[in-house]
């Protein structure tokens, strides 16, 4: 197998970044735009010992669940792996993915899975979009979305995962730096001025919040663009975040408040919260109460019970649950966040929450040392990465009854249980859940249990 040479493969799986992957002549290849189920002829672009990667040339006998994308840009933009497949096929990769992650690497022969629990529709549920602001290849003005794997901006002002206000409020900030002639942020030397647009919106109370990411102090005459963009029903807050560094993190830690407030609200089941630009809050919020709902569930809460809400942000977790229990304690790195947490804990009345801002792996084993602290049920939710082991190993050592283990990613949660049931836990159920419709991703809840000793 060389480069160029033609092949033709069957599609069987996907890869995590949404490649097709299929066998041809005894080696796995990676192949773009595919779906599983498809029959393609596809031309080989770069090899590796024993794996390559390939693009489509031709679809010989398209898969079943081969759908034409809504999005005109579903194929250039890196946002969506997987509009092309239809979305119950989508929901079932995502439950295999699951099993197959719990099977492999965590050794759990027969996984205890109940059905994914899938959106109702898998378009416009983003509540958050970050749109990176440049010039196309004919040198307009334009915001939209990386193509995959590059900074090339594919204009898309209306992405179909977003709320609808987005194009509206785009068209105010593209036209604002027409007016008075504000460069976008290059990336190649470092000058320019706007770098992104973000922005949020309170799906229950309608609530917007813009964030404009820029490379330097100001905005020019951003009083004018303040004046229209508070004209949108429901804009509450308009920030400048200013970012200066040569980096791919988006927003900067520092914020200037152009107009309304801070934070905006929004609701999930009867909790409010506010969020501030820089915290970090579920995108997905009609699918987060369920997700929560099910939580909720696993951590079989009767009311006199102490929880641990590790990873906790600005604390949504922590007060879904603290309805329902004796105490709660919830532990984040990001300071603000959990300033939130304390915020959202008093605008709700809650008292029995309480906050730590610090790494999980350092407050929590501190706390157990010093304090002797102690759980009926522990709640995590990583991020990608998962949990150190240090945590994983305070968890075991503070022997509660139950953990619920919420997970953005499979295989670091499969890595994770696997550690958890050698120090004496038993999953007992696990629950997919679909956060991300149209993206390869995969949210899941599992309630683990102690063993009896
Ligand atoms: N449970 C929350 C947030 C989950 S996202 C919710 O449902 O909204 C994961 C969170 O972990 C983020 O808020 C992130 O800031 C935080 N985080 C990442 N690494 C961390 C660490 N080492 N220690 C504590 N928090 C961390």
């Amino acid at each position: 197998m060389k480069k160029d040479d033609i092949i033709t493969l069957t599609i069987e799986d996907l890869s995590s970044e949404g490649l097709g992957v299929g066998r041809a002549d005894g080696f796995t290849f990676f192949v773009k735009d595919t779906v599983i189920g498809d029959v393609a002829e596809a031309k080989v672009m770069k090899m590796k010992k024993t794996y390559g990667y390939a693009r489509l040339t031709r679809l010989l006998a398209p898969s079943p669940d081969r759908i034409e994308p809504p999005c005109p840009v579903a194929r250039q933009c890196g946002g969506c792996q997987i509009q092309a497949m239809s979305y119950p096929a989508q929901l079932r990769f995502k439950e295999k993915k699951v099993r197959s992650c719990l099977q492999r690497i965590g050794g759990i022969a027969d996984p205890p899975m109940e059905p994914i629990i899938g959106m109702d529709t898998p378009f416009r549920y983003r509540n958050k979009a970050q749109f990176p602001v440049g010039r196309d290849r004919e040198g307009r003005l334009t915001a939209g979305f990386y193509a995959g794997r590059t900074h090339s901006i594919i204009s898309c002002r209306d992405c179909l995962l977003g709320a609808e206000v987005n194009e509206r409020i785009l068209d105010l900030v593209l036209s604002h730096m027409e007016k008075y002639h504000i460069a976008s942020y290059n990336e190649a030397d470092g000058s320019g001025l706007v770098r992104h647009a973000m922005t949020r919106v309170g799906f229950c109370t309608g609530q917007i919040m813009v964030c404009i990411v820029v490379n330097g102090r100001q905005l020019p005459h951003s009083e004018a663009l303040c004046v229209a963009l508070a004209e949108i029903p429901g804009m509450r807050s308009i920030t400048l975040s200013h970012n200066t560094e040569k980096t791919n993190v988006i927003l900067g830690r520092e914020l200037t408040l152009l107009w309304g407030s801070d934070f905006i609200e929004d609701m999930i089941g009867d909790v409010r919260f506010c969020i501030s630009p820089l915290s970090f809050y579920q995108v997905n919020p009609r699918q987060t109460q369920k997700l929560y709902e099910k939580a909720l569930e696993y951590a079989g809460l009767t009311g006199r019970e102490t929880v641990w809400d590790l990873y906790c942000g600005i604390g949504t977790i922590s007060l879904f649950l603290a309805q329902k229990a004796r105490q709660v304690y919830g532990v984040e790195l990001v300071p603000e966040a959990i300033r939130d947490a304390q915020r959202n804990a008093a605008l709700n009345g809650i008292a029995n929450a309480e906050f730590y801002a610090g790494r999980v792996e350092d407050v929590l084993p501190q706390k157990y040392a010093d304090e002797g602290i102690r759980a009926d049920v522990i709640v995590v939710d990583p991020p990608r990465k998962g949990c150190e082991e240090s945590v994983l190993e305070t968890m075991a050592r503070m022997r509660p009854q139950r953990i619920v283990y919420v997970s953005c990613d499979p295989a670091t949660l499969a890595r994770d249980l696997k550690y958890l049931c050698g120090r004496g836990y038993e999953v007992k159920k696990v629950c997919p859940t679909d956060m991300f419709g149209n993206s390869v991703h995969c949210e899941c809840v599992v309630l683990l249990s102690r063993v009896e000793d």
